[in-house]
Formats: structure tokens, sequence, C-alpha cells
């Protein structure tokens, strides 16, 4: 709420208060917000109640356990950042299904073609962005990550300079804050190859060159006879249980131009040289 001068000059603060008055009556996420603020209220009471609720570890034998709370301790940090595309048309769009209960689908920061940025939810919080998907050993990265979603239709549109240099401060910003790897930096379709395609074709080279993931290099050297091209996949990452799904999720981030299942002798080169950066 600002505050408004009565006692100064009457028919500014008259108009002021009109502005107020409409600024507040056309709020049309007045409704959601409040949602949204009931729900960080209730998690808050969740976090500050002590001893905390439902987590005994041993049920049958409760007087085994008691509760001393300790003095040093933080809040939990993200340490990855999953893009995704939107596949919507238009940000009003986006938010629209943000918002839909049924959709049960949202993601921290949304960021338009024109670079727009809309903060969702606190980067503190768990948003469902990621779903189902793996990375390495982490199985739930809507636990671990912040997710960020380009407004973009996932097939035809392109990539704004204006979008991209919004993410970009975005995750500068994000890295910083949270001390984020540059490896952590990754896609949607990298985490869950066999659903997702998103962010389709997307410029990983440009956020690569700023210190967002990793890219290839312009000379590529040979792998050694004896590597292992689906055990790079592994380590670097990807869930190889369906190693065909892995290398589509690959070759969606790195090459692109052609996403069959099959390693390439140059998609061996290209995943040799950023598997030895990861
Ligand atoms: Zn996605």
């Amino acid at each position: 709420m600002f505050p408004v001068k009565f006692h100064s000059f009457r028919g500014a603060s008259i108009l002021t208060l009109a502005l107020l008055i409409s600024a507040c009556s056309t709020n049309k996420y007045a409704a959601t917000e409040k949602i949204y603020k009931q729900k960080t209220k209730d998690f808050a009471a969740i976090i500050s109640a002590a001893p905390p609720a439902g987590q005994l570890y041993d049920l049958a034998n409760p007087t085994n356990q008691t509760w001393v709370g300790s003095v040093n301790f933080g809040i939990r940090k993200p340490n990855f950042v999953i893009l995704h595309h939107t596949a919507q048309d238009s940000l009003a769009q986006t938010i629209k299904t943000f918002h839909s209960t049924k959709a049960a689908t949202s993601a921290h920061y949304v960021i338009s073609r024109d670079g727009k940025v809309v903060h969702m939810v606190n980067d503190y919080l768990r948003s469902n962005h990621a779903g189902v998907g793996k990375w390495g050993k982490d199985t739930d990265l809507n636990s671990s990550s912040i997710g960020i979603e380009l407004d973009n239709n996932g097939t035809t549109d392109p990539w704004p300079d204006a979008q991209i240099n919004s993410l970009v401060k975005l995750l500068e910003t994000l890295k910083k804050t949270y001390n984020i790897p540059t490896a952590n930096f990754i896609g949607h379709s990298d985490i869950a190859p066999k659903r997702k395609p998103d962010p389709n074709k997307f410029p990983w080279k440009k956020l690569a060159l700023k210190g967002f993931g990793y890219w290839y290099d312009d000379v590529l050297q040979n792998p050694p006879v004896n590597f292992d091209g689906p055990n790079a996949l592994k380590l670097m990452g990807y869930d190889t249980s369906d190693l065909n799904a892995a290398i589509i999720g690959f070759k969606r981030h790195f090459i692109q131009s052609d996403i069959t299942p099959k390693l390439t002798p140059v998609d061996l080169l290209v995943l040799y040289n950023v598997y030895t950066k990861y």
C-alpha cells in the first residue's frame, strides 16, 4: 500500500486515490494472488512448526526420539536450471495455464518473446515444471531446480534476441545467487528425453559462451579407440536406461540437425568433446 498525503494539494490527492482504486479493481490476478499467499502461508506454518509434524523416523517407537532445534541452518537452494519452451502462442496463454489447477503445472519464470520476465514462483519453492525425469542420480528435479519457460510455440518460432538477452540476464543472477555450476544449465529434453522435446532447436551455444551449460569446441579430437559413447552419456547425466531416448536427448541439445537414435561418427566426436567438460 502506498502512503497517500490527503493534506497536500487536494486535486492531486483525489486523482491519486482514484488511480489507486482503479488499479485495485482492475487487478485481474487478485484471485490467484490470494491463493498463492494462502499456500505460502501454509508452507510457512509447516516450516516453523517445532517439532516438525509428521517427521518421526520410527512411528513404532516414538519415545526413542526427541526434538532439540539447532541454531545453525539455512534454506535449501536450487542447484540446477531447466529450460523449457511453452508450446503456447502467447505469454497471457501461458499465465492462464499456470493458473489452471487442472493443468497442475508451473514454472518459476516465464520469458515472453519480447523479453518480458514474469516471476511466478519464489525461487525457494518447488514449481511443477520438470515432472518425471532424471539427471545423474537426481530423480526429483522439481525439488532441485529453477524452471524457466520461454514463450515459443516449439515448432516454427524463432528465438528472438530480446528473449535470449533477458534469459541471459536472469541466468547471470541465478548462477551468482545460488552458486549454480556451469554444467547444471540444461533442458527439459535432457532430463526427460522420452517425453519432452523442449526447448526445441534452442541456441545452447550462445548460452554456453556466456557460461551457462557447455558446448563443443570448434576443433574436435578423435576419441580414444575404447571410447564408450553410452557410458559418456550416462556420466554427463543422461538416463541411459532407455539408450535410444538418451541419444535423442543428447542430439536435440548438441546436434539438432539430426535426432535419430544413433550415434554417428560425427556425433561421437561431439559427444567425446562435451563429455570431457562435464
Ligand atoms: Zn518443458
